[in-house]
């Protein structure tokens, strides 16, 4: 998968693309694989996107 330099990725709940600033916190994976937490406008919940 790719990443845009704007765009987080997609809202595992309703499909939605997240822009990057509405990331909350980035972290590695144990793997280290980037992951973030971002916050998803539709849902209005803090979501992992894919
Ligand atoms: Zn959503």
């Amino acid at each position: 998968m790719t990443h845009g330099n704007s765009t987080a990725g997609t809202c595992p709940e309703c499909g939605r693309r997240l822009h990057a600033e509405r990331v909350l916190v980035e972290y590695e994976r144990t793997d280290g694989s980037r992951g973030v937490y971002a916050e998803c406008p539709a849902c209005d919940a803090v979501v992992t996107p894919d």
